[in-house]
């Protein structure tokens, strides 16, 4: 029997079983929510006729891919041009056809990578596609990697080009990452950091936040909260984006205005304002 892949869609999370899975190991771990009514799983065919695939060029050679109607948690996907070769980091939920032929017409991927399981998405459909990219994760989060194979497990921190580096954060999940673009000026956070957005423009934060576990407003520890101090000081940035929003206007100073109020008080998972 031939494993087929099976979508989630109270999370969005993608398995390979012979048979339409009984669980969802992303909803039954403690960040996450069990679906009210039980589980649905979807096969590939459906999703290519139950929504499609959109994507825009944020800045330039930054595009972000998502699914016309988001299914589950509704994380997006970015593909960043490289000279050295393209990057996909964060996994859409599903990657249409046409998806896969316009980052074709980009020049195809050379890394394929995402900050933690609540947003690998469809990453397998790029992996099947470029079955030469690398794929770098952060070793502690491979058990979850399950859909598509890690093909370059790493420690601390990992280089993908001069200007394009993952880390290692923790917290949220053991194995986190991020991806600093040191040219285009973004970190990549995961959800190491949450953006609440202006309603009235979606570029723009009005709040920053980090937790372990979002829906639950369950906070990071103290050595969680100083490890991603640690991360993020030294990396020079003024945009953050996370599976879910794509702040142009919060930094780095944002990121450690919100760890510093963190760490002189009691943690939180609540937004904190992010200066204008
Ligand atoms: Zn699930
Ligand atoms: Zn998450």
């Amino acid at each position: 029997m031939a494993l087929s892949p099976y979508l989630c869609t109270n999370c969005g999370f993608w398995q390979r079983s012979f048979a339409p899975p009984t669980h969802c190991p992303v909803c039954e771990d403690h960040r996450h929510v069990l679906p009210d009514d039980g589980y649905e799983m979807l096969g590939p065919e459906q999703l290519e006729s139950r929504s499609g695939v959109v994507w825009d060029e944020l800045e330039p050679g930054a595009w972000r891919f998502r699914m016309a109607e988001p299914i589950g948690i509704g994380p997006m996907g970015y593909v960043l041009e490289h000279p050295e070769g393209n990057v996909a980091f964060e996994g859409c939920g599903w990657y249409s056809d046409a998806a896969l032929d316009f980052i074709a017409s980009l020049g195809g991927l050379r890394v394929v990578s995402a900050s933690h399981p609540h947003s690998y998405g469809a990453l397998w459909r790029l992996t099947e596609r470029w079955p030469e990219a690398q794929v770098p994760l952060q070793v502690a989060d491979l058990p979850w990697a399950t859909a598509f194979t890690a093909t370059r497990p790493y420690d601390s921190a990992l280089s993908l080009a001069e200007d394009l580096t993952l880390h290692h954060t923790g917290g949220h999940f053991a194995g986190h990452q991020v991806l600093h673009d040191a040219t285009r000026r973004i970190l990549f956070s995961g959800d190491a950091l949450k953006l609440d957005l202006d309603p009235q423009a979606e570029r723009r934060a009005v709040g920053i936040s980090c937790h372990k576990a979002f829906v639950k407003n369950v906070p990071l520890t103290e050595a969680e909260l100083r490890g991603y101090r640690s991360t993020f000081a030294p990396l020079d940035y003024d945009q953050t984006w996370t599976p879910f929003e794509q702040g142009a206007n919060a930094g780095r100073a944002a990121a450690l205005a919100l760890l510093d109020e963190q760490l002189a008080g009691t943690p939180h998972a609540g937004f904190v304002a992010v200066a204008q």
